[in-house]
């Protein structure tokens, strides 16, 4: 298992990937590009065209994709990490790099709550939140990049507590409910001085995830007005679909689709907001680790899920798990658009797949093969040791 600090990424100055089949945006107004060739200088995308269009130059980096779909790394919206690349939860290692091999390059957290003896005292769970900001910021497993330091709110704190935890450094709130917080007007008041101070809130929504854990309704979480419903299909369990429909159609925030969920409930949150025109507001996760496990491919499945069973043409659906939670977390990844952060996942359909071809395979509810990562114009896996084997790989030419 490869682990690298951010100062250290291995990324060659200048990177091309050429011969690309199939060019997933990220955007989901236009969620594919015409053309065959990116660069990247710096871990940056600088330039999207045709082969034709770039000069190599000696020292240069340069991908064959072979004919592969390349897509923005994939951005798992909800996890709960706790140090490093490992999880106690489960007791695993390296559920990380596991992810990667999904084609997963980012994470933010919801929360380090699986930490043992997590502090719910202010002061501590103030200095428990920078803490994990700092050792996720500074240490990245295989690479992936991980948005940590969330703190969960608890009673007692005050507007003060917020503008510390911003001035430090902390940008998310972990789930609003996991904690004592579970009224609607607190969390209101909370949710609001978080995002005076730029950090953005994220609530849990539906039943207890775990013993301990409490039931936060459609009017708590429209009290709440929390940046992002988490988990609307809950995690794991789920409002009536009536709750669902009227968080749909009465709060514009982000609708957030997680692995460990229920999955009727979120092929019935993809129909309404697909009936209200609103699937820019769709978001991916897993809500890895958790009692259902780790996910390596729970991004795939989703994808494949939400397409196979929901109706969501594939090439939208990939939106759901790059742009529109790029957009919505204001994230400098998860769309093919100069500036942008070289993050990559290079697919093709699974050899055997009844598919005729990427597209075509996720339609019909197969998973892709997965056949090469890169992040920050670094290539960090060759063909994935969890997805079914690709028809074909991409290969290092030079
Ligand atoms: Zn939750």
């Amino acid at each position: 298992m490869a682990q690298d600090d951010v100062a250290n990424t291995g990324a060659p100055s200048r990177l091309i990937v050429q011969g690309i089949g199939l060019l997933l945006s990220g955007d989901i107004n236009a969620p594919t590009l015409d053309a065959d060739t990116i660069e990247c200088t710096g871990g940056r995308i600088t330039g999207i065209g045709r082969r034709s269009d770039f000069e190599a130059l000696p020292g240069d980096q340069i991908v064959d994709a072979k004919g592969c779909a390349l897509s923005p790394g994939l951005i798992d919206s909800h996890v709960h990490p706790v140090a490093g690349d490992w999880t106690p939860r489960q007791n695993q290692i390296g559920w990380i790099d596991s992810c990667l091999h999904g084609g997963v390059t980012t994470m933010i957290s919801a929360g380090e709550v699986h930490m043992p003896g997590r502090p719910k005292d202010v002061v501590g769970l103030k200095a428990f939140a920078i803490a994990s900001q700092r050792m996720f910021a500074t240490f990245r497993p295989s690479g992936v990049k991980i948005h940590g330091g969330a703190p969960v709110i608890e009673h007692g704190m005050v507007e003060e507590d917020f503008k510390e935890l911003a001035a430090a450094g902390v940008r998310l709130l972990g789930e609003v409910g996991l904690g004592s917080v579970k009224d609607g007007r607190t969390a209101r008041e909370m949710v609001a001085w978080a995002r005076k101070y730029g950090i953005q809130s994220t609530i849990h929504t539906g039943g207890p995830s775990i013993p301990g854990s409490g039931m936060i309704d459609k009017d708590v979480i429209l009290a709440a007005d929390a940046d992002i419903i988490g988990h609307i299909n809950g995690g794991h369990t789920a409002l009536p679909d009536s709750q669902i429909t009227c968080l749909c159609e009465n709060c514009g925030r982000a609708l957030e689709l997680v692995h460990n969920g229920n999955e009727r409930a979120a092929l019935h949150t993809v129909r309404v907001a697909t009936g209200l025109g609103q699937l820019d507001r769709v978001i991916l996760g897993t809500d890895a680790p958790a009692g259902s496990g780790v996910q390596p491919l729970g991004i795939l499945r989703m994808i494949a899920l939400i397409s196979g069973l929901g109706g969501v043409a594939p090439e939208t659906a990939f939106c759901f798990a790059t742009g529109n939670t790029a957009r919505l977390r204001e994230l400098d990844c998860g769309l093919i658009e100069i500036g942008r952060a070289a993050d990559f996942v290079l697919m093709d359909k699974a050899q055997h797949s009844a598919g005729k071809d990427l597209l075509d395979s996720v339609r019909l509810g197969d998973l892709p093969g997965v056949g090469m990562t890169i992040i920050d114009g670094a290539v960090r896996t060759l063909r994935s040791r969890n997805t079914p084997p690709a028809s074909r790989v991409p290969e290092v030419v030079k």
